[in-house]
Order: structure tokens, then sequence, then C-alpha cells
């Protein structure tokens, strides 16, 4: 098991206990890491009773990530507490309920703007703000978490697809730009579970029962395999890695038909 002693982390996109970023928070915390979780607006109860079952207790702070001064206040706070970051996890994702139900050449402006914003461009934005405090610890590690919605088409899935392959794209370049510092910047790609951000997408039981048909596992994952991959990529382990997608999908990626 990966070891976090004394390392600092900030989560970003915990929103229940069903929350792929939750399942990170749980695997990092156990192993000894000090959390930062994020919450946007409705859920600081949530995500508060979550942070109170973690030891050591994660720090709660807001952070809207289509906001820079929100942005900014989180690492403010990060480095008055603890000086420096070892990792940052991001697992903020949104677009307009009706920009992922029905046909894909609907797609509005305005939607599609939102959906790269929030679960795009976020990456970029929060990666910018760790660089200095990862800078301070002789490096440190990202990672993001996206879907094969962005190389194949899944239906509903429309601008989220979009906003995965330039997630994806932005993975390599930050990657490139950040790797001379000793940041690695990952991606795990998951397979189908169903969270508050699933539920909101036309369809989605069928796409799980699909994937629980055909994956050479037969099966659908747990949230639980998302956390003890992105601790591996996280952590020591992971030294050698960046800018790579890695499949948590039971292996559905590699079907044919
Ligand atoms: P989730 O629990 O609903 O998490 C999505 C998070 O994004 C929520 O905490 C949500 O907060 C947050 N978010 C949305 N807009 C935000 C904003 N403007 N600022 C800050 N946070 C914002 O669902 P999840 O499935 O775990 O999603 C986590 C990541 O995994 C997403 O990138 C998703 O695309 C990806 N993923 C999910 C699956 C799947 O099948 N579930 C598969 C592959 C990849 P609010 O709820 O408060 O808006």
């Amino acid at each position: 098991m990966a070891d976090f002693t004394d390392k600092v982390g900030l989560i970003v996109g915990v929103a229940n206990h069903r929350s792929l970023a939750w399942a990170i928070a749980q695997a990092t915390a156990n192993a000894g890491a000090k959390l930062i979780l994020t919450y946007q607006g409705r859920f600081e109860e949530h995500v508060g009773e979550l942070a109170a079952t973690l030891d050591p207790k994660p720090t709660v702070l807001p952070c809207d990530v289509t906001s820079d001064e929100q942005i900014a206040a989180v690492f403010e706070r990060i480095e008055q507490d603890h000086g420096g970051l070892d990792f940052l996890v991001h697992g903020a994702a949104f677009a307009a309920r009706e920009e992922i139900t029905g046909g894909f050449l609907k797609t509005t402006r305005e939607g599609f703007k939102q959906a790269l914003d929030v679960s795009a461009y976020s990456l970029i934005a929060l990666t910018r703000g760790a660089q200095p405090l990862m800078a301070k610890r002789g490096g440190g590690s990202v990672v993001t978490l996206t879907f094969l919605g962005s190389d194949r088409v899944f239906p509903n899935y429309n601008v989220m697809g979009v906003a995965k392959a330039a997630l994806e794209s932005s993975v390599r370049y930050l990657a490139a730009d950040l790797g001379p510092e000793n940041i690695r910047v990952n991606a795990i790609s998951a397979g189908p579970v169903k969270t508050l951000a699933a539920a909101g997408i036309g369809g989605f039981s069928s796409i799980l029962g699909v994937v629980r048909e055909k994956a050479p596992l037969r099966r659908a994952i747990e949230t639980s395999e998302v956390g003890d991959t992105a601790a591996f990529l996280l952590s020591h382990a992971g030294r050698g890695i960046t800018g790579e997608v890695i499949m948590v999908d039971a292996g559905y990626h590699i079907i044919g038909m």
C-alpha cells in the first residue's frame, strides 16, 4: 500500500459518498495523507460530514472552479496551513442537463462553453495554482478523471465527450510543461459508476448494462478501484508515469463488439 505520511493533498469534486473523488480521498487519507476537500455551494454540509469520518480530519473549503478568486483563496489557505502541496485530484465536471439528453447537433454555444470551462479548463487553472506549492516540495502529482466518451461515441454523452477530449489533451500539455519541475499529470479513465454526475446523463443505466455484459471482467467497476489506482499514481510508486490516461474500466475499452 502507498504511504502518504506527511503528504498534503487537495481533492476537488467530492459531492457525496458515491463520488469518485471521495474514493480517492479515502484511499489517500487511510494511507496517512493530510487532505483539503472542496465543495461547491450546496454540498458544504455533506462534504463536512464525510470529512469528519477521516483521520486526520481534512480541511473543508469552498471552491467553484469557474471562479479564479475562489481557486486563489484555496491555494493561499494551503500555503498558510501547510507551506506546500504534494498532490491534486481534479474530479469536477458539469454539463447542463439539456446538453446531455438527446442529439449532439443541438449543443448550444453557452452549453459548450460551460461544459468545457468546468470540466476541462478548471484542470489548467487548478494545476497553475498548485504548481508553486508543489515546486516547494520538489515536485508533485496531479490526477484528473475522464471517460471513454472522449474518444468513442456514447449515447447522450455529447458535449461532455468533447470536454473530456479537451481534458485528456490538457493532461498531455500540462505534463510536458511541468515535467521539468518533477510535477506529473495523469488521468484515470473510469468505467461508468452511478454517481450524481452520471445520473444527469440520459439513459446512463443502459451504458452500465452494456459494460456489465461486454467488459472482459463482466462487471462494472467499484469506486474503490479508482481510489486505489489514483493512490498509486499520486504516490512514489507512480513516479515514472506522466501524461498518461490509465483505463480503470474492467477492460471494456478493448472490446470491438
Ligand atoms: P459527482 O460525485 O457528481 O462529482 C462531480 C463533482 O463535480 C461534484 O462534486 C460537483 O459538485 C463538481 N462540480 C460541478 N461543477 C463544479 C464547479 N463549478 N466547481 C466545483 N465543482 C464542481 O460525480 P463523479 O461521477 O464522481 O464525477 C467525478 C469525475 O469523474 C467527473 O470528472 C466525471 O466526469 C468523471 N467520471 C465519472 C464517471 C462515472 O461514470 N461516474 C466515469 C468516468 C469519469 P456539485 O455536485 O456541487 O455541482
